[in-house]
């Protein structure tokens, strides 16, 4: 299977998987990782999103104002 090719030819030569491997995929799955099941992406988009409301009505910012240090600065050539 690493080497892509099934004893039946089919994935070799038109390059999509058979029933054959197909299958062995089917089987392997209990080594994947739960997070990358169906059940726990749905999961993940469960909740429901707000969405943002209109700009206008945004509170104003009250937190820190981090501005950048001039002296700092430095010319050079760019990339
Ligand atoms: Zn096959």
């Amino acid at each position: 299977m690493n080497d892509r090719i099934c004893t039946c030819g089919k994935w070799h030569t038109f390059h999509h998987l058979c029933s054959h491997v197909l299958a062995w995929c089917a089987e392997i799955t209990q080594f994947v990782n739960d997070y990358y099941t169906v059940q726990s992406y749905r999961l993940a988009y469960d909740n429901s999103f707000r969405p943002l409301p209109d700009k206008l009505e945004w509170t104003d910012y009250t937190g820190p104002k981090v501005e950048a240090d001039s002296s700092r600065w430095k010319l050079g050539h760019g990339r």
